[in-house]
Order: structure tokens, then sequence, then C-alpha cells
């Protein structure tokens, strides 16, 4: 029997040789064994526009048709460096694109996956400036001007979030507890799968009788880490 898999945060980049080619041995190692595959965002390290990201991220986008095309049914959620992956993207690649939560039921499993900046509602300045820049009119200037000075405001914003986020209390950048006590309640889960914080680790909670399970995936700045659903059971690896 074929597995799920999920993974996030791998951040490919068209300048980045060594993570791209972790990324396409794992996938061509695994594929065979995978019926579903969730990328929980934040594939690429930053994406500006699909006509011109698709040409720059080539091995990429003809690995991820070969697996979709091989029988490997692919999603993708937005994260924080590549929302503006779009219909080119997916049409190319056969892949689907998720809402921001959403529920999967697996036999008698049901889980919540999302990308996670969601949850770090600590991190007031990050939930601002993600609104501000998901605005329809941001992004309506953003589409009109030309790739060259796309590139220039990704870097300029990329830049300044390393060194926003080096500044910042560790605390602030992760998950606020209450949020994600407000997430299972709201969605009316026990299982919540993410990323985005890199910090990965499986963590229980105990509330009003309820046992809850939060999966986070892990960055793949050493090694791939992802989470396999087989047998109605969930692991999370690091190899
Ligand atoms: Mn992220």
């Amino acid at each position: 029997m074929k597995s799920i898999y999920f993974i996030s945060d791998i951040h490919l980049d068209p300048n980045n040789s060594k993570v791209t080619k972790k990324f396409i041995e794992f996938m061509n190692n695994k594929s065979s064994d995978m019926k579903e595959l969730y990328i929980l965002g934040d594939l690429f390290e930053f994406w500006i526009d699909d006509k011109y990201d698709i040409i720059q991220n080539n091995l990429i986008i003809s690995t991820l048709k070969k697996i979709s095309e091989n029988g490997t049914k692919i999603f993708l959620m937005h994260g924080n460096r590549d929302f503006l992956v779009g219909k080119k993207f997916t049409k190319i690649t056969n892949i689907q694109i998720l809402p921001e939560n959403y529920i999967l039921n697996l036999n008698e499993t049901k889980i919540l996956i999302t990308h996670g900046d969601l949850l770090c509602t600590d991190d007031v300045d990050y939930q601002k400036f993600r609104r501000f820049i998901r605005n329809k009119l941001t992004l309506k200037i953003f589409n009109s001007l030309s790739n060259n000075i796309k590139i220039k405001i990704a870097s300029y914003l990329r830049g300044k979030s390393k060194k926003i986020t080096s500044q910042k209390p560790e605390n602030i950048m992760d998950v606020n507890e209450k949020e994600v006590l407000n997430f299972y309640e709201r969605f009316g889960t026990d299982i919540i799968i993410h990323g985005h914080t890199h910090r990965k680790s499986i963590h229980k909670t105990r509330n009003n009788g309820t046992n809850y399970t939060r999966y986070v995936l892990g960055d793949w700045h050493n090694a791939p880490s992802y989470i396999i659903f087989k047998n109605n059971k969930i692991s999370l690896f690091d190899v």
C-alpha cells in the first residue's frame, strides 16, 4: 500500500543547486511510494510570477510534472514566500492548489493542514505585513511591474525579513498556543500538520478531556523533513 506524504519549507531557489538536487533526489526516490503528496507552503524561496519563475525553475517543474504523470496526486498550499504560485504553474504540473486551511479526511483520521504562519499571531508586525502584501490592490500594483523591479522588491523584502527575524525574540515567531487551540476547535479536529516555523517537532496537548497533536515539519536545510501517513499512523521523519 502506498503512503501519503507531507512536506513544506523546501525553499527551492534557482541559485541554490544543492537544495534543488536534494529535492529532486527525494522525489525520485520516494515517488513510487507516494499515493498523494501535500506540499504545505514555501516550496520555493520566492516566486514573483508564473511566467517568469516556471522558466527559472524548469528542472523542478519537469520533476513535479513527471511525478504527477506517473500517478502521484500532488497538492500545494501557498506559503509566505510562494503565495504567488498561480494557474500556469498548476496547469503545467497538474498540481492542485488548496486553500490556506484545509481539512483532510484520511480513513477515520481528520487532519487540519495549513502552512503555519496563521498560527503565529504573536508576531503582530508579520500578520500586518501578510495582510498588506496579499491585499488585492497591493497585488494589482505588484503584478503590473516589470520582472526586474519585482525581483528587486522580492530580494529587498527577503533581506529585510532576515534582518527583522534575527532581531525578534524566538517565542514571538513561534505559534501562539491559544490560537492553536482555537484552530482545533474551529476545524473540529485533534490533529494539525504545519510547517513555516522550521521547528520540527510533535506537540501533544490535553484540553477539556481531549488529546490534541500538532506535527511541525522542519525545513530542508540539513536533510529532507517529511511526514508519512500509512496504516492510519502518522510518522515524522528527518533522514
Ligand atoms: Mn513560511
